[in-house]
């Protein structure tokens, strides 16, 4: 049976990379019929919280990555949070101790510095260097009843080990400079290496998919294993995510947590497709999935061994491809509730709000884009001047005479050049403009701030033209949207 487990530690945000391990295993046990298990690796008490594993819990549910196994759904293979199996460790940990595979080590923090330094003078590899690997009963028997702490050590064998990696193929190591390691410490407290190894067995876990980064704790949880007597589970290691400039993606590369994206106003079908793409693809040029599409495609020998590269741009895009993909009532009820919300309609639904948004859809990426997509079309003098009642008196019968002649004095330069010369120019021009239509005072003023400005109340309507004009010739004003 395919049992398949994520592993977050909750000591942060799920940040994409857990996100897009998560995906992997989800997709993987869900396309060989097994199970998905959600393990809470919390043994660093100090940095962990339950803050930060609801937030992961909250972040996955939101993906649609739902669990058969966990925190919240229990299980057969429970407790699923490592602080709360403990004793499971200790009865392992004894178990290798009385197989000999591991041993009391009874050197203190400064011999071990000492043991370093001695190494590294003689340039050979910082490891332990078996001080207590052959130690004889009596001196076990005699530290025990001094009362000196100790820790458990895990007796590495000599010669060297290799796994058959599902994505990168053979990895091998030597075992010459690994050295003996603590699987327990002398507080009790078990080691993340020898808590993984325990839990993993003991849930049955058939496949570890992670991080490419877990590859050293691979050669240790290996070693665990077979001194167990356990069975080794397929191991996959995934590539690290990387930034566009190939650098480790981080913080300083802008938004990186799940939940900044959710914030941001991303959709979780596109997170999702985006995010198995970063080393997977099912070997044509489609690139759109829905998580249903991923998990009848996905395999885990197709995924990628080279780094991933986290596109920002892309994911926007591909958020714009599965916006307008939803059904248009979603949409249009995504896009309307949104609009309510920042106040930017007073109504979230109705025959306005479905052209609106059919109309605008194109050009919306992110659902907040529709908030400026909206603004955009409502400010033209349509909307906000020509319907409303003032423009009854401004709209005159003469009004097609007024901006034929209007369009000519533009046509001929001699509109610009007024304008060019500053005040003295517009005075002049606008009093012989008003003399030619015999118009003056309000009839003359308020059709050209109208049909100039597109707006029926401003300020002086002389010097607002002007400004206009420099603005559009200065090049002191940023380009305008829209
Ligand atoms: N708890 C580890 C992490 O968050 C994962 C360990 C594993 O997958 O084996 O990186």
């Amino acid at each position: 049976e395919v049992r398949v487990r994520f592993a977050p530690s909750p000591t942060g945000n799920l940040h994409v990379g857990g996100a897009r391990t998560a995906l992997f295993n989800y997709l993987f046990a869900r396309s060989k019929g097994g199970k998905f298990v959600l393990r809470i690796e919390d043994t660093d008490l100090e940095r962990s919280s339950r803050e930060s594993e609801e937030a992961v819990l909250r972040d996955l549910s939101w993906l649609g990555l739902n669990w058969d196994e966990g925190p919240g759904v229990g299980g057969d293979y429970g407790p699923y949070r490592q602080s709360e199996r403990n004793s499971l460790y200790k009865q392992y940990a004894e178990k290798l101790l009385e197989s000999g595979h591991v041993y009391r080590c009874f050197c203190s923090n400064e011999e071990l510095e000492k043991m370093k330094e001695i190494a590294k003078l003689k340039q050979l590899p910082p490891v332990y260097n078996g001080k207590w690997a052959s130690a004889t009963d009596e001196e076990v028997q005699e530290q025990m009843e001094n009362g000196t702490p100790y820790t458990y050590r895990f007796r590495v064998p000599k010669g060297s080990l290799k796994i058959n990696d599902l994505i990168r193929g053979e990895v091998s190591w030597n075992l010459e400079t690994l050295g003996d390691f603590v699987i327990m410490r002398s507080n009790g407290q078990p080691v993340y290496n020898f808590c993984v190894t325990v839990d993993d067995a003991t849930m049955a876990i058939s496949h570890v998919i992670r991080a490419e980064e877990h590859l050293p704790n691979t050669l240790r949880q290996a070693l665990i294993y077979k001194s167990l007597g356990f069975n080794m589970p397929y191991f996959a290691h995934v590539s690290l995510i990387l930034a566009p400039d190939r650098s480790k993606l981080s913080k300083r590369h802008g938004a990186t947590s799940v939940g900044q994206f959710r914030e941001m106003g991303y959709l979780p079908q596109a997170m999702v497709n985006y995010l198995a793409l970063l080393g997977w693809g099912d070997g044509t040029e489609n690139e759109f999935f829905t998580l249903e599409q991923l998990v009848e495609k996905f395999s885990i020998t197709r995924v990628n061994k080279s780094g991933a590269v986290f596109d920002s741009t892309k994911l926007r895009w591909m958020n714009g491809q599965h916006l307008r993909a939803l059904p248009s009532e979603e949409l249009t009820n995504l896009i309307g509730n949104r609009w309510k919300s920042t106040g930017t309609l007073k109504v979230s639904a109705g025959a306005f709000v479905e052209e609106a948004v059919q109309l605008l859809k194109d050009g919306i990426d992110l659902i907040p884009d529709a908030d400026k997509a909206l603004s955009d079309l409502l400010s033209y003098p349509l909307h906000s001047t020509l319907l409303s009642p003032d423009a009854k008196s401004v709209l005159d019968d003469k009004l097609n005479e007024f901006s034929v002649s209007l369009l000519a004095a533009y046509d001929s330069g001699e509109l610009l050049a007024a304008l060019e010369e500053g005040h003295a120019g517009w005075k002049k021009w606008v009093k012989s403009f008003g003399k030619s239509l015999n118009r003056k005072g309000k009839s003359l003023f308020m059709p050209l701030r109208l049909l100039l400005t597109g707006k029926l109340h401003g300020p002086d309507i002389g010097s607002s033209v002007i400004l206009l004009y420099r603005a559009g010739t200065s090049g002191d004003v940023a380009p305008q949207a829209g």
